[in-house]
């Protein structure tokens, strides 16, 4: 049985995710940070971002900003330097 998580979007008791929506340490601190709803949210979003901003993916810079934007969106707090 797993935990509820508190979506640090929508601030929702929730249950994960079934499994992290991305891969690496982003898609970990995203199934312990925001619920599924949120997480389809995004992903609609997310087509607008790369439509509105123009996000060229042969571009290194466009993973990158839309990282940010996603980290925005879904308020997660800025990636902490090391
Ligand atoms: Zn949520």
């Amino acid at each position: 049985m797993s935990e509820l998580l508190t979506c640090r979007r929508c601030g929702r008791e929730q249950p994960p995710m079934p499994a992290p929506p991305l891969p690496g340490a982003t898609g970990t601190e995203i199934l312990a940070s925001t619920c599924g709803d949120c997480w389809q949210e995004w992903e609609k979003m997310e087509v607008m971002v790369i439509n509105e901003l123009r996000l060229n993916f042969m571009e290194p810079s466009a993973q990158e900003t839309l990282t940010r934007q996603m980290r925005e969106f879904l308020g997660l707090s800025e990636a902490v330097d090391s």
